[in-house]
């Protein structure tokens, strides 16, 4: 059925394009001479919507991107993006036909997978994973013998190879000395590849690889977090000075406005208390659209009409509450902010993130697919 449904009548997202404009032009005055972005738009790019993003990026000259999965690159596909896309993870082998069919790139997870790969039909186009630190996916940076032969077998085309940075975030000296090993490691392997006639595209940075350590180089930067405005954690390690701009901004509609007497309760559990007379807002918008319930009872606010409002009682799956008892002329109808600004005030992404335990990666991720995403 098509049905044409405002998309503001509820809950949704608003994603600024000039500000993910100006994210990626700040990000690409860091990069290593000759490097390229090639930002992840894997989990919904981060919530704010993989197809909005993809495109915009796309207009702005971007033509290399990684996802998590092949799910994550047929989707881009569809949406219409343009460009190389790397399946960071696994793929099985039921669905490396997909691969071919959607011209994406493969990680090479280590050699027991190669050989998987290597033993499909047809030859596909790959990056090589190697393990530095991490210990999570990648062939052991020590076992060049099986890397050569990853790059001899005959039916992969190993157009890259890449490594991840497990601590560019940590401002310790062992931290940092932990990430310029990472990188001696990956350059060594390089090094030894390119003796032997072998040129892949290098790349080993994310956000906090560029932000902190754009001198370690390669041919792309795999920027996620950092190009959607945000770090992880408010005070994160930045040593490049470049500000960034959120791209999002998440809101809600207020559905209804309730006076409450002193001592009547609210919500779920009654846990909502009112001590003096209250007044509360319905917000449109709960856990099953990605607002986390750690929120509840006052542990996270909101803004409506420029005033802060805290999260009163628990929040519910569709539905939160807000005490509104001292935010001017609330009406049924208003748009609540929950992430950005809202006339003098602004809720930032790590803000919320820390009320609910978490980091700003998690929350936005974690976003619904009830949510319009819009672009503006
Ligand atoms: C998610 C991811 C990135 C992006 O990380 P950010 O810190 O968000 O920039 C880069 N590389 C790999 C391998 C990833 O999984």
């Amino acid at each position: 059925m098509t049905v044409e449904i405002c998309p503001k009548g509820r809950a949704w997202m608003e994603i600024s394009v000039e500000n993910l404009t100006y994210n990626v032009e700040q990000l690409r005055s860091l990069l290593p001479a000759g490097a390229k972005l090639m930002p992840a738009l894997k989990a919904n790019a981060y919530g704010h919507g993989a197809g909005i993003t993809g495109r915009a990026l796309n207009e702005m000259g971007v033509d290399s991107f990684c996802v998590a999965s092949v799910e994550e690159g047929v989707e881009l596909r569809d949406e219409g993006v343009k460009g190389d896309i790397l399946i960071l993870g696994y793929t099985s082998p039921e669905n490396f036909r997909l691969l071919k069919s959607c011209e994406l790139t493969q990680s090479i997870l280590d050699y027991d997978y190669a050989k998987i790969l290597n033993s499909w039909r047809e030859p596909l186009n790959c990056h090589l994973a190697v393990d530095t630190g991490m210990k999570r996916i990648g062939e052991d940076w020590e076992n060049f013998d099986r890397i050569l032969e990853i790059f001899r077998m005959d039916n992969l085309d190993v157009s890259g190879i890449f490594t991840h940075l497990c601590v560019s975030d940590g401002k310790t000296p062992s931290e940092r000395e932990f990430t310029y090993s990472q990188g001696e490691k990956f350059n060594a392997v390089v090094k030894k590849l390119n003796a032997l006639g072998y040129e892949p595209k290098t790349h080993l940075l994310g956000s906090y690889g560029l932000l902190n350590y754009p001198k370690l180089g390669g041919d792309f930067v795999r920027t996620g977090i950092a190009m959607y405005g945000v770090l992880s954690r408010s005070n994160d390690m930045n040593l490049s000075g470049v500000q960034l701009k959120p791209v999002m901004e998440l809101k809600s509609k207020v559905t209804a406005v309730k006076k409450l007497e002193a001592g009547e309760g609210a919500g779920y559990g009654l846990d909502y208390r009112a001590e003096k007379p209250s007044v509360l807002a319905i917000l449109s918008i709960g856990y099953g659209d990605g607002l986390p319930r750690e929120l509840s009872n006052g542990a996270g606010e909101v803004l409506i009409n420029g005033t802060k409002a805290p999260i009163a009682g628990r929040i519910c799956m569709d539905q939160c509450l807000v005490d509104v008892s001292d935010v001017e002329a609330v009406h049924c109808g208003d748009t609540a902010v929950i992430i950005g600004k809202s006339g003098n005030m602004e809720i930032r992404a790590e803000k919320l993130a820390e009320q609910a335990g978490t980091i700003s990666n998690e929350l936005l991720s974690r976003m619904g697919t009830r949510l319009h995403r819009i672009r503006v």
